[in-house]
This record gives structure tokens, sequence and C-alpha cells, in this order.
């Protein structure tokens, strides 16, 4: 496949020649204003790095207890998945799958993803499976909502503060690092940019 010169602008359908910006050179629509590129400093290396550290983070985040709930001397360490499950056993299974989902499932493959994609070009290794990683990763982008599940988990401790005695856990800290990352490596992502190199490595492998 051919790079095409031409590309059209997703929002208005205009088409404009294709242009290749360097970092921190924003490039916007002339018609309707839309942002078509902004090019991010070293979008590869900062992306491989923290989404390694991502990875490292999902460990204690999602084994670890995140509050610990100490009612009339009982005490009960609640993890992510732990929250999921009471959930599921109270018969909540549709807000049950839901937390899971967000909380759990798409952020462990917004990381995995970001981790092989970036590695692999980071390596400049080619695998016919990296167009279809990005594109998996833009849809689950979108449904990995940890910030939605940190409210959640602040305004439970607030009810629960008055009537039990709370502890947090170190999983919360490492949960709300993993938010971080999560939302600098949505930063240092540029997906121009990131099409560009995939179509590169996969045309050089098929020559
Ligand atoms: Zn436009």
């Amino acid at each position: 496949m051919k790079t095409s010169n031409y590309l059209a602008c997703p929002e208005c359908d205009l088409l404009l020649h294709r242009t290749f910006p360097v970092a921190g050179e924003k490039v916007h629509c002339p018609r309707c204003n839309y942002l078509l590129h902004n090019p991010r400093a070293n979008s590869i290396a900062r992306t491989f790095s923290l989404s390694l550290t991502g990875l490292f983070l999902l460990f204690p985040a999602n084994l670890l207890p995140i509050v610990g709930i100490k009612v009339l001397g009982n005490s009960h360490d609640g993890t992510l998945l732990s929250g999921s499950v009471t959930l599921f056993n109270e018969g909540m299974w549709g807000v049950a799958i839901l937390v899971f989902l967000s909380s759990i499932l798409f952020p462990v493959l917004n990381i995995v993803l970001a981790l092989l994609i970036s590695g692999h070009l980071y390596f400049n290794r080619a695998n016919r499976y990296l167009s279809f990683w990005l594109r998996a990763l833009k849809h689950i982008e979108e449904w990995a909502m940890l910030e939605v599940y940190l409210l959640g988990i602040i305004v439970a401790c607030v009810k629960l503060a008055a009537m039990a005695e709370l502890k947090f856990g170190l999983g919360l800290t490492a949960f709300v690092l993993l938010l971080l990352v999560t939302v600098m490596l949505s930063g240092s992502f540029d997906s121009t940019l990131f099409w560009q190199r995939i179509e590169q490595l996969n045309s050089h492998e098929k020559k």
C-alpha cells in the first residue's frame, strides 16, 4: 500500500495535502478548524516507558486492598476485584459488569496494547496485528474510566466514614498512580505518527 498524498478532514471531509509537521506544530483544518495533527516530542519512547510503568502498577492496583473497613470489630479489605464480586453477589450484576470492565479489564487492555504497539515501534519490529491493535486501543481508551471509579471510591468512603473505621490501603496509592500514568499515556500518544510508523514498518516487511 502506497502512502496517499491526500487526506480527508475527519470532521468536514475537506480534501487536504498531507503534511508532516514537527513536534509542537499543530495543524488545523482550514475550513472547520478541526485539529488534524498534534505531534508530540518523543511520542514513541514516552508511550513505551509510560506503558511499562503502567504495567508494573497494574499488579498492586488490582491485587492490594484499596480500602479496609472495620465494622463492629470485623475488618474487611476491599480490592478492585472484590468490589465487582460483591456487587455481583448482591444481584447488581449490570453494575458489577460495568465496574469490572471500566476499572479492571479496559485499563489493563489499554496499558497492554499501548505497550505492545509502542514496544514494536520502539524496537522497529513489524507485526501484521499492529494496525488492529491501534484501532482496538482507540476504542478501549474511551471505555477505561478509572477516574469515574476513583470518584465512586471517594463517595463511598465519605458515606462509610460515619459508621465504620476506614483504612486506606497501598492498592489505593497504586490505583491513583495508575490513573496518573493512564492520563499521561493518552497525552503522549501521537496517533498520526503511530499510523505513519506502522505503515512504514509493515511496507518494509512486505518487500
Ligand atoms: Zn475540516
